[in-house]
């Protein structure tokens, strides 16, 4: 599938209708094309929605054990591909080749754990108020899901998103982000290796305001899985509430870590840089605000620097380095504005704030670590998601006062608190409000078989992973049966 040929419709790997490519480029070399991918419109979407369409009626009918034996032979096929496709992302979007290697052992975890779903029960019987009367409910597949997917998890959440569909009998239409679709066309081929039918996973490659606007309109679609901003989670959300579309929407994060009075500060810096600059503090988990004890701020603060002073920022497939490229130079020039507005508006640059441009750098978008201090819940930097290796550090006067700072956005993704008490710890859960809660780890680290996604502005009340990964994807079908084998009518709730 060289060439453009990377849309997968039908089983076959073909062109645009109208030929048209776009470029990929390595982030950390501007200069170095990847490959050029299909710019697929409406007319792509189309066939592929219909391939997907007829390809439902066949595989909804497959059993699930069938199903899930695929997956599993997928689970396989990504762990005898783990290193190359971990290469092939660090390439494309720039994540540290140990990260990447990461990512892909979450879909291989994803695959051994959603695999054996198609063993497992699917619903449950209840006893029925009529004589001679069986009830039970039952889990069915919709039918067309279609998959709109971000670039920074370019395997992992494909696959949260695709085995559980796909092992509840759905079909799928996949949208990969423009900047990681080489990742995509692997992932497919693979899924292709592991025995999935044609039709029953296609994949479309192109713009998200064309193919992926596209997408979310095309009439034999029965539910939108989108990962990815808020902002185009909205608009998303708001043209799905006027088609009376289904859609699960999993956005961004402004997520914190709590530093208490008696935390382990070896620990928390640890954890610290971890979350904040991680996958270059492009992740929706990255811990983009440091919420620390009034008491221990000074001292966490010369602690955190000095272990930021010594993060190594180069090629991410490069042994030794920690943080590797943003991934465009739009988001760049994002990052730095954000910078510059928060230092105007008071913040103090502690550390970084610029490009990086030696020569390992000139081609490539390289931005410093960089920490902020005296920053306030009033600030921009205090509640957008930057998506960039930034965090600040803000300080809270008491127990009650961080919990009310780590509220204070309108995201509800990743929120963790380093402390030793008891008591402390229970509260946090109790008070913080995001989906997932970490005591004394990273913001960033969720495993697949917990709930995965995030309160208010970062989700629309869904969840990914975890045992209740096919709920998006499903309905539930209440089924009665009568056996009496007599003519005499017995009706629910009526008296007789
Ligand atoms: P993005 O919103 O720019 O793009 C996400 C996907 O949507 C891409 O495939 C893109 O092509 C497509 N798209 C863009 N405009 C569209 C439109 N009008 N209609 C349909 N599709 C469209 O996000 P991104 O830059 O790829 O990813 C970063 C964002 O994703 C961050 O905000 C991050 O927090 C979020 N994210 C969230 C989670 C989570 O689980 N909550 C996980 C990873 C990333």
């Amino acid at each position: 599938m060289h060439n453009g040929a990377t849309n997968y419709i039908d089983g076959v790997w073909r062109e645009a209708v109208d030929g048209k490519t776009f470029t990929s480029l390595d982030p950390s070399d501007r200069q170095h094309v990847l490959g050029n991918y299909a710019r697929s419109d409406t007319k792509d979407v189309t066939l592929a929605v219909e391939a997907a369409h007829r390809a439902y009626r066949l595989w909804r009918t497959t059993p699930a054990p069938a199903r899930g034996a695929i997956i599993t032979r997928m689970g396989e096929i990504l762990a005898a591909n783990k290193e190359d496709l971990a290469h092939q992302m660090s390439r494309e979007m720039g994540k540290v080749l140990v990260e990447a290697r990461g990512d892909v052992q979450e879909a291989i975890d994803m695959a051994r754990y959603i695999g054996a779903f198609g063993r497992m029960p699917d619903g449950y019987t209840v006893a029925s108020e009529r004589p001679d009367v069986e009830c039970f409910a039952r889990r069915v597949p919709v039918g067309v899901v279609a998959m709109i997917t971000p670039w920074n998890f370019p395997v992992a959440i494909p696959a949260w998103k695709m085995f559980p569909a796909l092992v509840t009998g759905n079909t799928v239409v996949l949208k990969p982000s423009e900047e990681a679709p080489g990742v995509a066309v692997s992932f497919v081929q693979m899924l292709a290796e592991a025995g999935v039918p044609a039709g029953v996973v296609n994949l479309v490659t192109g713009m998200g305001a064309e193919v992926g606007a596209d997408l979310v309109e095309a009439p034999l679609v029965s539910v939108v899985s989108f990962t990815g901003s808020t902002a185009t989670g909205q608009t998303i959300m708001e043209r799905c509430a006027s088609l009376g579309r289904r859609v699960s929407c999993e956005m961004g994060g402004k997520n914190a870590i709590i530093v208490l009075d008696d935390a382990d500060l070896d620990l928390a810096v640890k954890g610290a840089i971890w979350s904040a600059f991680g996958t270059t503090g492009q992740r929706c988990t990255a811990a983009s605000r440091l919420i620390v004890h009034r008491d221990v701020c000074s001292k966490f603060t010369d602690q955190f620097l000095r272990a930021v002073q010594s993060l190594v920022v180069g090629s991410p497939i490069h042994d030794g380095v920690d943080i590797g490229p943003v991934i465009n130079e739009r988001q760049l020039a994002g990052i730095h504005e954000y910078v510059v507005r928060a230092v105007s508006a008071g913040a103090t640059l502690l550390y970084g704030g610029n490009r990086l441009r030696g020569p390992e750098y000139s081609s490539g978008c390289f931005y410093e670590p960089t920490v902020l201090g005296a920053v306030t819940t009033d600030m921009e930097i205090a509640q957008m998601e930057v998506f960039g290796p930034i965090t600040v550090i803000m300080e809270a006067s008491n127990f009650e006062h961080a919990i009310d700072i780590a509220n204070s956005t309108e995201y509800g993704l990743s929120l963790s608190v380093y402390t030793r008490s008891t008591a402390r710890t229970f509260r946090a859960i109790e008070y913080l409000d995001a989906g997932l809660i970490y005591v004394n780890l990273p913001t960033s680290g969720a495993e697949i078989h917990l709930p995965f996604g995030g309160t208010r502005k970062t989700g629309n009340g869904h969840r990914e992973a975890g045992l209740h990964a096919a709920d998006y994807c499903t309905e539930w079908k209440a089924c009665y049966v009568n056996y009496s084998e007599s003519s005499t009518l017995v009706r629910a709730q009526i008296d007789v």
